[in-house]
Order: structure tokens, then sequence, then C-alpha cells
């Protein structure tokens, strides 16, 4: 199929794109890698009016890192974010995660800014983000606002972000003394979406662990942070019983909103689930 007619607009500036979006109301998207979006146009899944590409906001890209912050630019590009020694050594999260984000051809084009936005249940870049209990800069013609990665994703393909808003990008804290990474997921060829994954950070310092965050993608309509998971990992030693209560308590943390997709049921999302979580607290304990 082809997609449907729309017109086309490259913006100079941010005050272009809020202008373009006051004039086309909710019927103007904006366009940045164009990978996720130029299907959904083909597909007719979207009929936009006006693509507002922002490919000329070059302020809209690049690693920052500033004392403790790190930003991620919506516009950096998934391969430059793959490749950045900044992320590798302030994020490692994201580093050990990003060669599972599709294929080279698409890291090339595809965007962090797009995968935030677009929200896939699958993808890895959201649930990093609530892993990393980052915060996404939102703006609109009124100014900017700040939405933390647990409560920017709402439901399937569905965010925070309002008519008329950019998402500018992710701001993150730099890893700390103490704090480990650990990234996992299935997928039936490398590069595929997940059929389910896990982002883990945390603390395991003296043999115990702290402030351990498993988030949880694919298993449901968006990332999920098992939060009794990581209360059962708080204060408690690597061994075979703090293993079983991490995985039981992920099966009550994901059971609700645990869904199928067209190849696995819900059950063995789940299944699949424990069965990661139990290999990145191993991960974590760096053994
Ligand atoms: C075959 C294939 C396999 C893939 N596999 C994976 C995978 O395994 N994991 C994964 O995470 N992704 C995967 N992707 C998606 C890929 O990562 C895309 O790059 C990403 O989802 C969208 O980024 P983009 O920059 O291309 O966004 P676009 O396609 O340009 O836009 C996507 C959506 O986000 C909106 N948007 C984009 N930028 C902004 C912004 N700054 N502010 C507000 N709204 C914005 C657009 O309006 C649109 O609705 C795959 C894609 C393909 C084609």
């Amino acid at each position: 199929m082809k997609a449907g007619a729309f017109a086309y607009a490259r913006a100079s500036s941010l005050a272009e794109v809020f202008d373009l979006f006051e004039r086309y109301g909710g019927e103007a998207k904006i366009l940045a890698g164009g990978q996720s979006l130029i299907a959904a146009l083909n597909m007719r899944l979207a009929t936009p009016a006006l693509l507002i590409d922002i490919n000329g906001l070059p302020d809209l890209a690049g690693v920052v890192v500033s004392g403790e912050s790190v930003r991620i630019g919506a516009l950096t590009r998934h391969r430059s974010v793959e490749r950045s020694a900044e992320i590798a050594r302030h994020l490692p999260l994201i580093h050990q995660a990003m060669p599972h984000v599709a294929h080279a051809a698409i890291r090339n084009r595809g965007t962090f800014g797009g995968s935030i936005a677009y929200a896939d249940p699958a993808a890895e870049l959201p649930a990093c983000s609530v892993a990393l209990d980052a915060t996404f800069r939102i703006a609109g013609k009124s100014g900017e606002r700040r939405v933390r990665a647990r409560q920017f994703f709402k439901g399937l393909y569905e965010t925070d972000m309002r008519a008329g808003e950019v998402l500018l990008g992710g701001e993150f804290r730099a890893l700390q003394p103490g704090y480990r990474s650990a990234f996992l997921e299935l997928t039936r060829r490398h590069g595929d979406y997940a059929i389910a994954g896990v982002a883990a950070h945390g603390k395991f310092k003296g043999g115990r662990f702290a402030d351990v965050r498993l988030a949880f993608f694919g298993i449901g309509a968006m990332p999920v942070l098992a939060v009794s998971a990581g209360e059962a990992l708080e204060g408690n030693r690597y061994a075979p019983d703090t293993v079983a209560a991490v995985q039981s308590a992920v099966s009550a943390d994901l059971q609700a909103g645990a869904s199928g997709d067209l190849y696995h049921g819900a059950a063995t999302k789940l299944h699949l689930a424990r069965v990661l979580a139990g290999r990145a607290v191993h991960a974590l304990t760096g053994a």
C-alpha cells in the first residue's frame, strides 16, 4: 500500500514547529528518523495532513554530560547512542541495550526521541528509561515541562505527550558508585522486537542489593517497573531464596497487565519474565 496524500514542511526552528502544529491542529505529525512513521503511513495506520520534519533542528541531537546529568537529545540517532563513549561510561544499561534496537540500517536513521514518543511496548529504550528513572523534556507553544519516564508511558503506543508538543530529549543520572546494569531480551531473531525483556539497574555492594529497578518490556501494553520485585531484593544477598522471592514478585507485578502477541500467550510471557528476572539478578552481582 502507499501512504495517503500529505503535505511536508521542514522546520528550521522549534517556534516554526509550534506554528505549524497550531495551523494544522491534530492533523500534523513530527517526522524524525521515519523508521516507524513511514511504515505506519504506508499501511494507512496514520493519515496526517502534514509531516513536520525536525531533521533541520541540530540542537535536538547529541549526548551532553554535565556533572552527574546525561542528556540525550531527541534527534540523536540510535547509531550515535550506540557508539557514544559517554553513554558506555555513564549509562551502561543503554549501551548494552542499543545493539538490540532493530537492525543497523534502522539504527542509522531511527532516533532516541522517535523510540520514546512512539512507545512501542516491546521497544528497548522506553524500558531502559524507566529502569534508570529518567526524565523527559517536552516543549509546547506555552513552554517546557518535564515528565518522569515512569509516568510518561500510559498504554499501548500511548504517552503523556499532548497535541502540539515536541519531545526534546531525556535526562539521566550518570552511573553512581556501586551501581550496575543488566539488559536481557529474548527474540526470535537478533534485532526483532522483543518477545520479553528486562532492563535492570541497581546497587550491589558488600554482597547486598539496594535500590534495584527491574523494568520489563514486551509483556504488556507498556514498560512496567516491577516494584515489589525491587522490594524483594532490598538489603538481601544473592541466594536461591532471594531469586525465588523476586521471581514470584515479578509474577504479581506483571500479571494484571500481561497480554499475548501474535505468537506468544500471556502465560508464556510471564514465564519468560520470571526466567529473565533470575538472570538479571545474577548479572547485577557482576559474578
Ligand atoms: C523492521 C524494524 C524493526 C524494528 N525493531 C525495533 C526494535 O527491535 N526495537 C525498537 O525499539 N525499535 C525498533 N524499530 C523502530 C525503530 O527503533 C525506530 O527508529 C523508532 O521506533 C522510531 O524512531 P524514528 O526516529 O524513526 O521515529 P519516526 O518514525 O520518525 O516517528 C515515530 C513516531 O514518533 C513521533 N516522534 C518522533 N520524534 C518525535 C519528537 N521529537 N517529538 C514528538 N514526537 C516525535 C512521530 O510523530 C511518530 O508518531 C524497528 C523498526 C523497523 C522498521
